[in-house]
C-alpha cells in the first residue's frame, strides 16, 4: 500500500515545528507494536505559545466574514474526500481499527466539515420590539473565543472534525489537544485546515507530555473561554473543576453504557442486524457501543444463536489488510483491561458462548466475544467495556427491562428493538440523550450528539452545535 509521510510536529502560529525541549514520544502501531513515529512533546510554554497564537489570530478571524470562513472549511471537505484512503489508512496505522470502520469515519468526520460550511453563514439572531413597547430587543451572537479542544482515541478523527468545523465556523481560534496514542490523524485534519486556506494562529495543535500540567496551564491562560472535551467521565470531571476556577465555558462528552433493549414484537433479522452494528461498530470502542443487551426470554435463545454466528464470522486482523472486520485495539494496556473484564464476568457468573480470550502476540487483538447468563448489575453491566464483547441478559418484563436500561449514572444512548410504536414509548422512558429505534447506527453530524447525566453537558453537530462556540448578547435600543 502506499503510505503517505507523516505529520509528527506540532503546529503553531501557522507552522510545524518541533518542541522546545526537542524531545519526541513514539506512535505506535497497535496491530504489531512496531513504531510507526516519533512526535514532538509539547512543553508547557509550548501549549502556552499556541494559546497566544490563538489569541492573537481572533480578532482577525472573529472579524472574516461567515462566507468565508464557510467556503474554508468546504475546501477541508473537499480536500478530506479527495483523501479519503490516506485519511483513513493513518487511522488505521496509529488506531489499530478495521479498514471498514477507518473509511466510514474518514467519511462521517469530513462531513462536519460540510455541514459547519453550512451553518456558518446561518448563525441566527433576533430584533424585536419588547411588549412593554418601550424598546427593541436585539439578540447577536458573537463568537466565544479562543477554544481549548481535547479529543480521545477512539475516533481520532470524528471527535476533533466535530469540535473543530462548528468551532471555525462560530469565528472562534483553537487549540486542539488529541490522544497521545493518536495524534497523527489530528496532525493530517490540521494540515488539511492549513492546506484549505485557514489563517496562521487560527488552528493550533499541542501534544503535551504529561498532559495534565500543560493543560492545567492553559486552562489558567486567561485567554481560553471555551473547553469542549470529549473522553472519560473521570478526565472529564476533573477538567469541569478546573475549568471552574475562571468560570470556562465546558461542552462534555464523556463515557457512556448503552442500553440495548430487544422487545418481544421485535423482527429479529432487524434486531441483530442493528445489534452487530450498535456492538462492533469500531470493535466496540466507542461511547456508542451497546454494552448491555437486554433480549425477551421468548427470543434469547434464537437470538444468541444467530448472534454468535454472525460475531463468528468475523475476521479478526491488522486493519491494513481490508478484508478484516475486526482489527486491534488501541493498545496492549486495553486490550488486557477488556480481557480482565471478561474475566470478572467469568468469575461473577457469565458464560462464554464465542471468544473470551486475547488472542497472543505483540499485536492488541481481542477476538469478537459473547457471554451469556449474565447478571444484570454485576460489574461488566456496569462499566464501559471499550471492546468487541457482547452482553446478553434476558428479561421478562417491560418495566423491569427500562429499569435496568436506566440503573446506570450514564445517559449518553440507547437502542430499542421492537414493533414500532411499543419501541417509541420504550424509547421515550429512557434516560439517555440519544435513542435508536430499530436501527443500530444513529451518528449524523446533521443531529445533535450528546448525553444526560454523567455522560455530559451540551450537544455536538445539529443546529446546535455551532451554539457551543457562540456567546449570545442582547443589546436594547429605544423602540
Ligand atoms: P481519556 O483518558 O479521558 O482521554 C481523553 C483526552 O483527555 C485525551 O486527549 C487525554 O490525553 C486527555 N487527558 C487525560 N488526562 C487528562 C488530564 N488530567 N487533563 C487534561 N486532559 C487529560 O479518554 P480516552 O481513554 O482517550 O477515551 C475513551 C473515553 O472517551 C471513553 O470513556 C468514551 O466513552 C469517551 N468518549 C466519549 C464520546 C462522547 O461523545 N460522549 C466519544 C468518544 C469517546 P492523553 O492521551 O495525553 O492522556
Amino acid at each position: 500500500m502506499d503510505t503517505k509521510p507523516l505529520i509528527a510536529d506540532l503546529f503553531i502560529a501557522g507552522a510545524w515545528r518541533e518542541g522546545s525541549s526537542g524531545d519526541r514520544f513514539p506512535v505506535i502501531d497497535p496491530a504489531d507494536g512496531s513504531v510507526i513515529a516519533q512526535f514532538a512533546v509539547a512543553s508547557e510554554q509550548d501549549c502556552l505559545d499556541a494559546v497566544n497564537a490563538a489569541e492573537q489570530a481572533a480578532p482577525g478571524w472573529a472579524a472574516t466574514s461567515p462566507r468565508t470562513r464557510g467556503e474554508i472549511l468546504r475546501s477541508a471537505f473537499e480536500i478530506l474526500t479527495r483523501e479519503k484512503e490516506a485519511f483513513a489508512e493513518i487511522m488505521v496505522r496509529e488506531n489499530g481499527k478495521a479498514w471498514g470502520d477507518a473509511m466510514a469515519e474518514a467519511g462521517y468526520s469530513t462531513e462536519f466539515f460540510r455541514w459547519f460550511a453550512e451553518e456558518a453563514v446561518r448563525i441566527p439572531g433576533e430584533f424585536r420590539l419588547a411588549p412593554g413597547g418601550d424598546k427593541r430587543i436585539i439578540v447577536t451572537h458573537e463568537p466565544i473565543g479562543v477554544s481549548l479542544l481535547i479529543t480521545p482515541w477512539n475516533f481520532p478523527a470524528a471527535m476533533a472534525t466535530r469540535k473543530l468545523a462548528p468551532a471555525l465556523a462560530a469565528g472562534c481560534t483553537v487549540v486542539l489537544k488529541p490522544a497521545s496514542e493518536t495524534p497523527l490523524t489530528a496532525a493530517y485534519v490540521v494540515d488539511v485546515l492549513r492546506r484549505a486556506g485557514l489563517p496562521a494562529g487560527v488552528v493550533n495543535l499541542v501534544t503535551p507530555v504529561p498532559t495534565g500540567p500543560a493543560v492545567t496551564a492553559m486552562l489558567r491562560h486567561g485567554a481560553v473561554r471555551k473547553l469542549s472535551f470529549t473522553g472519560s467521565t473521570e478526565v472529564g470531571r476533573v477538567l469541569l473543576a478546573q475549568a471552574s476556577e475562571s468560570i470556562i465555558n465546558t461542552s462534555m462528552e464523556l463515557g457512556g453504557n448503552a442500553p440495548l433493549i430487544v422487545l418481544k414484537g421485535a423482527d429479529l433479522d432487524v434486531a441483530l442486524e442493528g445489534t452487530m452494528a450498535a456492538k462492533m461498530r469500531n470493535g466496540g470502542s466507542a461511547c456508542t457501543s451497546a454494552n448491555r443487551i437486554y433480549v425477551h426470554r421468548s427470543l434469547h435463545d434464537a437470538f444468541v444463536e444467530e448472534l454468535r454466528t454472525r460475531l463468528a464470522a468475523m475476521t479478526t486482523g491488522p486493519g491494513l489488510v481490508r478484508e478484516n472486520k475486526l482489527g486491534a485495539l488501541v493498545s496492549v494496556k486495553e486490550r488486557d483491561k477488556v480481557a480482565a473484564l471478561v474475566d470478572q464476568a467469568v468469575s461473577e457468573g457469565a458464560q462464554v458462548a464465542l471468544g473470551g480470550r486475547a488472542i497472543p502476540g505483540s499485536g492488541a487483538f481481542y477476538p469478537p466475544t459473547l457471554l451469556t447468563g449474565v447478571e444484570h448489575g454485576t460489574t461488566i453491566t456496569r462499566t464501559e467495556i471499550f471492546g468487541p464483547v457482547a452482553v446478553v441478559v434476558p428479561f421478562d418484563e417491560i418495566d423491569e427491562v427500562v429499569e435496568m436500561a436506566n440503573d446506570t449514572d450514564f445517559g449518553l444512548i440507547a437502542y430499542v428493538f421492537g414493533e414500532d410504536g411499543e419501541a417509541l414509548r420504550v424509547a421515550q422512558r429512557i434516560q439517555a440523550g440519544m435513542v435508536g429505534v430499530n436501527r443500530g447506527v444513529l451518528s449524523d453530524p446533521a443531529a445533535p450528539f450528546g448525553g444526560m447525566k454523567q455522560s455530559g453537558l451540551g450537544r455536538e453537530g445539529g443546529s446546535h452545535g455551532i451554539l457551543e462556540f457562540l456567546e449570545e448578547k442582547y443589546i436594547a435600543t429605544s423602540a
